[in-house]
């Protein structure tokens, strides 16, 4: 079992996109109110006195869309400054990329994931749930600015639909073949939009690595990431291609992180309620750090129960909560 030293912290749960797998246009969200939110000195002393102290050492930052809190530059110098950071990273929809990369690099975020499914403008519009002007080419932007100051590794993720942009998974790999990105395709998941899941299906990784063998050949890479991706390569290419399986495969073995979110619950599992504790309100009543760091503890030695008891019950239909809401 790996050790568990990795949170994703979403800071926000609303977003300025309606992604048609994530938040669907005219499905109600139960979005938190501002006074539940955890504030920034909650947040920065639950890291501190509680988090740190129990081992963890990795913090990604994400929503909802994260770049939408209002003082996300100052959260991430502070989180960056804590000695024992050993990596800060964020997952964001690169709508803001273009204004905020270089604030964001000088304030100490140095690995960046931006979501972008596909290349084609229109599309980007139906998935994204947007009616007016395409924003496709700001995120585009918001990718080459985040590049250009630094990011690296600067990854792309890619959920995969069947019939919405399955057809652009070669286009999206070629992507690694010029330039050093790594572009990580993500199992559609049956959470946030049962609907649309029902109605499309999902593709697997192994279908998606047999149609990018056929055009180039694909070596396993050296390159391992710290987290679920199994990670290949066009055999010459600058980047690299992740699979993320969590639909076709089982790596609960393999996972290494909790959630927070963003008023204030620790969960130990992405595909499970469980266990879970609501870390703001026993601050704000008064629980003390020693006690909570208790309670985190207790999770964590719980952790590898409930990741498989879940799996073994199936893992469809299950969901009361949306990705943006969990803090994907
Ligand atoms: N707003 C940011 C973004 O889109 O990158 C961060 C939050 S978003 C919830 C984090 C990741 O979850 C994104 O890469 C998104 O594509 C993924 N995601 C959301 N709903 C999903 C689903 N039903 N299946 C698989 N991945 C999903
Ligand atoms: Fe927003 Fe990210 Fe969910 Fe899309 S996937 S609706 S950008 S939170």
């Amino acid at each position: 079992m790996n050790t568990v030293d990795y949170l994703r912290i979403s800071l926000i749960d609303r977003c300025n996109f309606r992604c048609q797998y994530c938040m669907p246009e005219g499905v109600e969200i139960d979005y938190i109110f501002k006074q539940d939110l955890l504030t920034d000195n909650e947040l920065l002393s639950l890291l501190k006195d509680v988090f740190i102290p129990v081992g963890f050492t990795r913090f990604r930052l994400t929503g909802g869309e994260p770049l939408l809190r209002p003082d996300v530059i100052d959260l991430v110098e502070a989180i960056a400054s804590f000695p024992e950071t050993k990596d800060l990273s964020m997952t964001t929809n690169g709508f803001l990329l273009s204004k905020m990369a270089k604030d964001l690099y000088q304030a100490g975020l140095r690995r960046i994931n931006i979501s972008l499914d596909t290349l084609d403008s229109d599309t980007f519009n139906l998935i994204i749930g947007n009616k007016g002007r395409s924003r496709w080419q700001l995120v585009w932007n918001g990718i080459q600015a985040a590049y250009e100051v630094g990011f690296d590794p600067l990854k792309i993720n890619v959920v995969v639909i069947p019939g919405v942009n399955d057809h652009e998974v070669l286009d999206l790999a070629a992507l690694t073949i010029g330039r050093n990105w790594h572009i990580r395709f993500i199992e559609f998941m049956p959470i946030g939009n049962d609907k649309l899941f029902d109605n499309r299906g999902w593709i697997s990784s192994e279908e998606l690595r047999q149609r990018i063998r056929e055009k180039w050949g694909l070596t396993e890479s050296f390159v391992r990431g710290n987290g679920p991706a199994d990670i290949f390569q066009i055999p010459g290419a600058k980047g690299t291609l992740g699979f993320i399986s969590q639909m076709s495969e089982c790596f609960c073995d393999r996972c290494n992180r909790m959630r927070l979110s963003a008023d204030g619950w620790l969960r130990p599992c992405l595909l499970n309620e469980m266990g879970q504790i609501d870390l703001k309100s026993s601050l704000r009543n008064g629980v003390s750090v020693g006690e909570l760091r208790q309670q985190v503890e207790y999770l964590l030695g719980l952790k590898p129960e409930i990741n498989f008891k879940q799996r073994e019950s199936g893992t469809t239909g299950i969901y009361s909560r949306t990705m943006s809401q969990i803090g994907g």
